[in-house]
C-alpha cells in the first residue's frame, strides 16, 4: 500500500489555478492511496521573484507588484474547512485530514494562531522557502543569484533551527531540501556531503523540536539525509508528493518508500500515522 500523501495542495492554495481538491480525492481513490492531507498555503511573507519565475507562472504574477513583490491572499478557513467536509461525505472510503503548509511560522506567529483558531487542522507543516535580504525576501533562485547557490544552501540550512524554535504551530518540518529543485541544470551537481554540517545542524534542531521529517517526493530526497536524520535522533518520516493538481498526487510515492524502509522507517498502525524507525 502507498503511504499516506500528507503534503497536497488544492484549489485552496493561492498559488495554484488547476488545484482540486473533489479531484484529488477521486485520484487518491483510484490509485489507492489511502489517505490524503490537505496542506494549504498560509503565506505571510511578502517576497521578490524574479523576472523568469512570474513570466512563467502569469497566475503568480497577478499577485505581484510592479517590482515583483508577491502578496499571498487571506486564506479563506472557514471556505476551506466546509469544502474538505463536503469531499469527507463524497468520498467515505477516503481518510480526508485537513491541514496547512505555514511559510516562515517562526515570523508570523499571532497571525498564524488566528488562523489555527478557526478550526480543526489535522496535519500542519513549517515550511522555509526563503530568506531576509535587507528588506527584501527572496527564494531560490533569486537566493542563488544573490548569495551564489553554494552559500545560499548554507545560509538556508543554517536558518532551519531559528524555524523550529520560534513556532511551535507546526508538527512536520516540510521539504527540508527545498532549494535543491532550483539547483541549476548543468552545474556542478549537488553533493550532500560538501553540507554534511549544515544538514545535520538541521536535522538536529527538527529533532530536538520533536519535530517530524517530511520525505517530500517532488526530488528524490538524499539517502545521506534520511541517514544523518536518525543518526542525529530523528524517528518519525511522513511523505508529502507537494501536488498542486490531483495528476502529481503520491507522485515518486513508491521510490520514497522504498528508500525510508531502506533505512529502517516503517508504517503505523494506521495508513495516515507518521512512519517510525
Ligand atoms: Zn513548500
Ligand atoms: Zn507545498
Amino acid at each position: 500500500m502507498l503511504p499516506a500523501d500528507s503534503h497536497v495542495h488544492s484549489e485552496w492554495s493561492w498559488d495554484t489555478n488547476i488545484g482540486d481538491m473533489e479531484g484529488t480525492c477521486a485520484r487518491a481513490v483510484a490509485i489507492g492511496v489511502p489517505a490524503v492531507a490537505f496542506t494549504e498555503h498560509l503565506d505571510h511573507v511578502v517576497w521578490t521573484a524574479d523576472r523568469g519565475t512570474l513570466e512563467e507562472s502569469p497566475h503568480l504574477a497577478s499577485f505581484a507588484d510592479g517590482r515583483g513583490r508577491v502578496t499571498a491572499p487571506a486564506f479563506d478557513a472557514a471556505g476551506y474547512l466546509a469544502a474538505v467536509e463536503r469531499c469527507r461525505d463524497r468520498f467515505p472510503g477516503l481518510r480526508i485530514l485537513s491541514g496547512l503548509e505555514i511559510g516562515e511560522p517562526h515570523l508570523h506567529v499571532e497571525a498564524v494562531a488566528d488562523v489555527l483558531s478557526a478550526g480543526r487542522f489535522d496535519r500542519v507543516l513549517g515550511s522555509l522557502h526563503g530568506l531576509p535580504v535587507g528588506p527584501e525576501f527572496y527564494e531560490p533562485p533569486m537566493l542563488f543569484e544573490h548569495f551564489g547557490r553554494e552559500r545560499a544552501l548554507r545560509l538556508y540550512l543554517r536558518r532551519i533551527p531559528a524555524v523550529v524554535a520560534g513556532s511551535d504551530a507546526f508538527a512536520v518540518f516540510a521539504h527540508i531540501d527545498y532549494p535543491l529543485r532550483f539547483w541549476p541544470v548543468g552545474a556542478a551537481p549537488f553533493d550532500p556531503f560538501a553540507y554534511e554540517e549544515e544538514f545535520r545542524l538541521a536535522l538536529r534542531a527538527v529533532a530536538d523540536g520533536g519535530r517530524v521529517l517530511e520525505l517530500n517526493s517532488r526530488v528524490p530526497l538524499c539517502p545521506e539525509i534520511l541517514r544523518w536524520w536518525r543518526e542525529e535522533g530523528g524517528t518519525a518520516l511522513s511523505f508529502g508528493s507537494d501536488a498542486h493538481h490531483p495528476a502529481g498526487l503520491a507522485g515518486g510515492f513508491r521510490e520514497a518508500a522504498h528508500a525510508a524502509e531502506a533505512h529502517g522507517f516503517r508504517p503505523g498502525r494506521h495508513p495516515w500515522d507518521f512512519w517510525t524507525s
